[in-house]
C-alpha cells in the first residue's frame, strides 16, 4: 500500500532530551499485576510526549544523586509516559515478579522515593486518519494501547486484543471499542496473544494502522500478519516490549 492511496502517515519527531529527577507520590493498584504510580516534582514542567507509543528511561538510583552523569549511570528501563500534567507524570507497570529493577521498585518503593526521568526524546506520531485500527499487546503494552485508544473515532472500524493472565487480571480500559482479553494462563507470554494474531485472515478494515507490542517472541507473527494484510511497514509499529529471560532488554528502533 502506497501512501499517496493511504490518508495517514507516521512521523518522526524529535525533542531535545532532558533529564528530570522526580518524586513517587501514589500508587494504584489496577490488577494484583498490575500498578500505575504517579511521578511529582517541579522539574517536570514542560515534560510532553507527543506519540502514543513514546519511551522514556526511567532511571533507578540506589540512593541520591547530585548529578545528571549519577543519575545516568544508575540502572534503567524503558517505560511509556501515560498522563502528564505541569508537575505529575502517571506510568503503569507489570508487575512481573521479584527480578529485575523497575517493577520491584514500582510494586515497592516507599512514597517519596526518587528516580529520574529521561526523554522522551523522538515520537512516531500519526498525521491524517487511518481507515482502521489494530492494536494489541501484552500487560507492557497497555499504556500505549490507551493512548492510541484515546485517538480512536467512533466511526472507524477498530480492535483492540490485549493479552493476561486470566480473566482476573483483566483491567479497564477506556476504548470505543470493547476490548477482546486473551488469557494466557500458565503458558508463556505472547502465546495466546500469537495464537490469536496467527488465526486472523482478514483485515479490520481498510488503510489500517497497526500497533503491537509484546514479549520479543510476538515480532515474528506479527510481522507475518502485515504481510497477510498487505499492510507497509510504514503503516505500522511491530516491537518486543522485553525479552524473556533478558534483563534491560533494548528493543531495537
Ligand atoms: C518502547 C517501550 C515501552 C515500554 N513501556 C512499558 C510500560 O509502559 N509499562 C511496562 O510495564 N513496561 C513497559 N515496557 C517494558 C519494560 O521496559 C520491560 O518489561 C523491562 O524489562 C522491565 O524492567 P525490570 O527492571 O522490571 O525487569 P528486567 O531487569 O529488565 O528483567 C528481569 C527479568 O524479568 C523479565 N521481564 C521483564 N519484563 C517482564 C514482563 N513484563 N513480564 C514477565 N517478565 C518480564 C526479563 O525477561 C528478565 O528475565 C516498555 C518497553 C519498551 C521497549
Amino acid at each position: 500500500m502506497s501512501d499517496t492511496k493511504s490518508g495517514f502517515s507516521i512521523e518522526r519527531r524529535g525533542l531535545e532530551l532532558r533529564f528530570r529527577t522526580v518524586t513517587l507520590t501514589a500508587r494504584e493498584w489496577l490488577a494484583p499485576d498490575f500498578v500505575r504510580v504517579r511521578l511529582s516534582g517541579s522539574d517536570l514542567a514542560g515534560f510532553d510526549s507527543l506519540g502514543s507509543d513514546d519511551h522514556m528511561r526511567l532511571f533507578f538510583p540506589a540512593g541520591p544523586v547530585d548529578t545528571v552523569e549519577e543519575l545516568r549511570a544508575s540502572p534503567s528501563r524503558e517505560y511509556t509516559p501515560l498522563a502528564w500534567g505541569e508537575d505529575w507524570l502517571d506510568v503503569e507497570f507489570a508487575v512481573h515478579g521479584d527480578e529485575g529493577v523497575a517493577a520491584p521498585w514500582a510494586a515497592t518503593a516507599p512514597l517519596g522515593s526518587s528516580i529520574g526521568v529521561g526523554g522522551p526524546r523522538g515520537s512516531a506520531v500519526i498525521s491524517g486518519q487511518p481507515g482502521s485500527w489494530f492494536l494489541a499487546g501484552d500487560e507492557t503494552a497497555i499504556p500505549a494501547i490507551r493512548r492510541f485508544a484515546a485517538l480512536l473515532p467512533a466511526d472507524v472500524p477498530a480492535r483492540i486484543v490485549i493479552e493476561t493472565v486470566s480473566a482476573s487480571r483483566e483491567i479497564e480500559i477506556e476504548a470505543p471499542v470493547d476490548v477482546e482479553w486473551v488469557h494466557r494462563g500458565d503458558a508463556p507470554s505472547g502465546s495466546a496473544l500469537t495464537t490469536l494474531i496467527d488465526g486472523l485472515t482478514d483485515a479490520v478494515g481498510a488503510d489500517p494502522f497497526v500497533f503491537i507490542a509484546a514479549e520479543q517472541s510476538i515480532v515474528k507473527p506479527g510481522r507475518a500478519l502485515l504481510e497477510r494484510w498487505g499492510v507497509d511497514t510504514a503503516h505500522a509499529v511491530v516491537k518486543g516490549y522485553w525479552k524473556r529471560g533478558e534483563a534491560e532488554y533494548h528493543a531495537p528502533h
